[in-house]
């Protein structure tokens, strides 16, 4: 069947002002040329470091930032180019959830209202007696006890909170999830049990998810497949199995090989891969990896690398892989 999502030369460039009259000195290239289906049902994983422009991705596939070109289709429907109000009826059927449980839930409000308000902002579950038997099944689907519904989301662990931004992200059963590193705030002993709630509320509600890591190791566990996102472009796409066994893209295996190191000021690790991440300001110019690739080549200064398609869903761009390039067929023939 058709995908989901079909996304096609998406590009989010920020203008960057300042200079002597506060003029576009240039543009950020937060995402820069992005083509990838989110077939429904699945979990595509969307990996990159800080800055490569995953979370801006994320949210212009849920149309969240404006995209500066390209397309994005949501079930068969165009969704560049609508207003917002054109996009209501969409809205319900496409969901984040933020990294941050602290930050997107308003204080000052009620589990209750927190999960109640998707209903009434889209007009469903008018009564209040249906509007509260909603309420309640979603925090009995989360694991979290009746009386939650009365406390205050400072009331609640890190894990608890994430429940709650997930409980109302999936209120008005959307068809698509992106979940913007949705534990990589969370203590790692609470990070499992999210993972595992994640994927029991995708199979019990036939949920298609894109899930954003920094990490591969994380989505390792929950992807269908993987891409790998560096600079503003995938440099990397493959079914998730094929992805760890067989990297082909060189920062794709610096980040399969990179070493937790203690990150400054919390209680927790990052994963380091060698080399200084670039500036989105001022990018590379040819492969935006070659200044940190082990196999830069002289071409690789001066020429990007397309995608190259290398069979069996996987692509990468990379010239190492352009030996293994096919040729992409328009209809399924009985070559190759
Ligand atoms: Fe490294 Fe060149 Fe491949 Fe870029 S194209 S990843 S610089 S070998
Ligand atoms: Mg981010």
């Amino acid at each position: 069947s058709e995908p989901l999502l079909q996304v096609r030369d998406l590009k989010v460039h920020f203008p960057v002002r300042g200079g002597f009259w506060g003029r576009a000195r240039g543009a950020v290239k937060a995402v820069d040329g992005v083509g990838l289906d989110v077939v429904r049902g699945e979990t595509l994983g969307l990996v990159g470091e800080s800055g490569c422009g995953k979370s801006t991705l994320g949210r212009a596939l849920l149309r969240l930032v404006e995209p500066t070109a390209g397309s994005i289709r949501f079930d068969g429907q165009e969704l560049t180019g609508q207003s917002q109000r054109q996009l209501r009826p969409l809205r319900r059927r496409m969901q984040l959830v933020f990294q941050d449980p602290y930050a997107s839930l308003n204080p000052r409000m009620t589990v209750r209202d927190i999960l109640g308000e998707p209903f009434a902002i889209h007009g469903l579950a008018r009564g209040r007696g249906e509007r509260e038997r909603e309420v309640a099944a979603l925090v009995d689907a989360m694991g979290l006890p009746r009386e939650a519904l009365d406390r205050y989301p400072h009331e609640f662990s890190g894990g608890q909170r994430q429940r709650i931004g997930i409980a109302r992200a999936i209120a008005l059963r959307p068809d698509l999830v992106v979940a913007d590193e949705p534990i990589s705030a969370l203590d790692v002993s609470i990070q499992a049990q999210i993972v595992n709630l994640l994927v029991d509320l995708q199979r019990e509600r036939g949920l298609t998810y894109v899930f954003i890591a920094h990490d591969l190791k994380i989505v390792e566990y929950v992807s269908t497949r993987v891409a790998v996102m560096y600079l503003g472009r995938i440099v990397e796409l493959a079914p998730a199995a094929d992805l760890y066994r067989r990297p082909r893209h060189p920062y794709t295996q610096a980040l399969l090989s990179a070493v937790p190191v203690p990150d400054p000021g919390r209680a927790r690790t990052r994963m380091l891969v060698p080399g200084e991440p670039p500036s989105p300001l001022n990018p590379p110019t040819g492969c935006a990896f070659h200044p940190r690739c082990p196999h830069a080549m002289e071409r690789c200064r001066r020429e990007t690398p397309p995608l190259y398609p290398l069979g069996a869903g996987h692509s990468a761009a990379c010239f190492l892989a352009e030996g293994d390039a096919r040729e992409v067929a328009p209809t399924p023939t009985s070559g190759g």
